[in-house]
């Protein structure tokens, strides 16, 4: 299976074979702000199965834990497309799963920061859930 994601203006685009590692769904503030709606979600794959076109730039945040994140977007258009945690998953890029525009793309296998959710979202039965993120519950 081949897939890819790309940007609003099509200029930065991520090409991903095989099926992602994972599916990550996650409510945080700095997903909310990120991607300028209720929740990111995010799939990831081995960096090797993973090919990155087009111009783009990178923006480093810190997660609460302390990680290193580090985000490449389109300079044109401001989508971010894709991303890496280096000291969490260091073989392994997180695609933007909107940036496939895909509705048959795999269903999240984690959700993270539940008790930052959307008062009037429900969250996937399937999905398990972790009020915060892993190994920092906010309960
Ligand atoms: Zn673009
Ligand atoms: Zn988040």
């Amino acid at each position: 299976m081949q897939r890819t994601a790309r940007c609003h203006c099509g200029n930065l685009t991520v090409e991903c074979r095989g099926e992602p590692v994972n599916v990550f769904m996650c409510h945080c503030e700095m997903c909310q702000r990120r991607t300028g709606t209720a929740f990111n979600l995010g799939a990831w794959f081995p960096q090797g199965d993973v090919k990155i076109s087009g111009p783009r730039k990178s923006y480093q945040r810190s997660g609460e834990l302390g990680a290193q994140w580090t985000f490449q977007f389109c300079p044109n258009c401001g989508t971010s497309v894709c991303w890496t945690l280096e000291s969490v998953f260091p073989d392994q890029v997180g695609v933007a799963v909107g940036c496939f525009a895909d509705p048959g793309f795999p269903a999240p296998t984690l959700s993270f920061y539940g008790a930052r959710r959307h008062a009037w979202l429900t969250q996937p039965a399937a999905t398990p859930s972790h009020l915060g993120t892993l190994g920092s519950e906010l309960e």
